[in-house]
């Protein structure tokens, strides 16, 4: 099969190959995943249909009609997969950052009406063409950062209309750009005002009047299990009604208490749960059983929050745990796109090595997204989602702190401009 693109000279090709093909990588196998030296990748149309050894290429496949890449040593490996951002909201809260440098927590400026319930006025109030514009400029930063499959949720409207609105914009923002967008319904961010009291009757609402919506529009269902928000009871029972319609299942939970969420939507069979900061060994175990929950672990909040604790990733990984790393992006906690950091960071506070870092924003996190069967790594047969980088040695891509090495951006087999 002559070959549309090719990519020659990997000094160093980080395949992500080599593990199990039917679960996330966990334990040693988050860092046993396959590097060649002097490699190339060849694809046909938006697959990859090549992948050796610079020595193994078939010159007879490069034809006049091959676009050619030299990576010219330097390091290609997949395309980043992010796998948690609230991508579609209105306005920003850079005024609540000085209350939080004199000392006012997240719950604090949450229960002033600040917080989320400030982005939730300023999205439901927002014209659709403008919502759209702002994800549309933030899938080109990230698509700068080398991400090329998003997942986007909703969760800033909390009313059927902005919440359908803000999955609308989701989507069409998937369809005018290159980067994949997967879409998340996260209506079960926070109890509006309208409820304010009724946690249960909102997810009733929810449930009843909302869900029913969205089938065909999003993929996963998510709650934020936390003091505040929604209790584990009442998570249980709205992502059972969730999963009975069909959904994928994700939960915000263990972010700021202990309260057992993360085990309980595992339980469920949930294909991620999210934050895990105060996740305890026991429950932990219980994820590991799963063998298929991912943890995403998000270390800028932590950061952008200005907290110690950080979520237990080297403990989770000894226990059996598999890892995804994300920046969480959203205008309240996390107002970054940089997971390049957020895998530094990742590193630095949470004991992660280079190489479980580096499976923790491609193949785990593709994982995280119940894609792992077409992205996250480079393998024939899967999307020719690739990054050439801008460095020779894979230990070097956490070792530039907050830089962004990305040198071409490959997707659906074309190079990006
Ligand atoms: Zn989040």
């Amino acid at each position: 099969m002559a070959y549309s693109l090719l990519l020659r000279n990997c000094g160093q090709l980080l395949t992500l190959a080599g593990g199990p093909p039917d679960r996330p990588l966990t334990g040693a196998a988050l860092s046993d995943w396959r590097i060649l030296e002097n490699a190339f990748v060849a694809c046909a149309g938006p697959t990859i249909v090549a992948v050796g050894l610079m020595a193994e290429l078939d010159e007879t496949q490069v034809t006049a009609a091959t676009t050619v890449v030299d990576a010219a040593g330097q390091v290609v490996m997949p395309g980043l997969v992010e796998c948690h951002t609230h991508l579609v909201f209105a306005g920003n809260r850079a005024p609540e950052f000085q209350r939080k440098l004199q000392g006012e927590s997240y719950l604090d400026i949450l229960a002033s009406g600040g917080g989320i319930l400030s982005t939730v006025r300023a999205t439901r109030a927002a014209p659709e063409a403008g919502l759209l514009d702002n994800a549309l400029r933030h899938l080109h930063d990230f698509r700068r950062y080398g991400i090329t499959t998003l997942e986007a949720k909703s969760g800033y409207g909390l009313d059927r209309e902005t919440e359908l609105r803000l999955v609308r914009v989701a989507r069409e923002a998937g369809r005018r750009q290159p980067v994949r967008v997967v879409v998340t319904f996260l209506g079960a961010h926070v109890v509006p005002p309208e409820y304010r009291g009724r946690p249960a009757d909102y997810l009733d609402f929810l449930a009843a009047d909302v869900l029913p919506e969205l089938r065909g529009e999003a993929d996963f269902v998510d709650i934020f299990c936390e003091e505040g928000a929604f209790s584990v009871e009442d998570s249980r029972r709205y992502l059972e009604q969730a999963r009975a319609l069909g959904f994928g299942l994700k939960i915000h939970a263990e972010q700021l208490h202990d309260l057992g969420g993360c085990a309980m939507a595992a339980a469920l069979g949930a294909v991620s749960v999210d934050h895990c900061d105060y996740l305890n060994p026991a429950d932990a175990a219980r994820v590991a059983a799963t063998g298929r929950t991912v943890a995403v672990l998000l270390p800028l909040v932590p950061l952008f929050l200005r907290q110690e604790k950080y979520a237990p990733g080297r403990q989770l990984i000894d226990q059996g745990v598999p890892v995804a790393v994300s920046t969480d992006f959203n205008p309240g906690s996390c107002p970054g796109k940089n997971l390049w950091l957020a895998l530094s960071m990742a590193c630095l506070k949470m004991g992660l090595t280079p190489k479980e870092a580096i499976a923790a924003v491609t193949l785990n996190a593709a994982w995280a997204l119940s894609l792992a069967a077409e992205i996250g790594s480079v393998e024939v047969g899967k999307r020719a989602d690739l990054l050439v980088l801008d460095v020779r040695d894979y230990q070097e891509i956490p070792y530039w702190l907050g830089e962004n090495p990305v040198r071409d951006v490959v997707i659906g087999g074309r190079v990006c401009e």
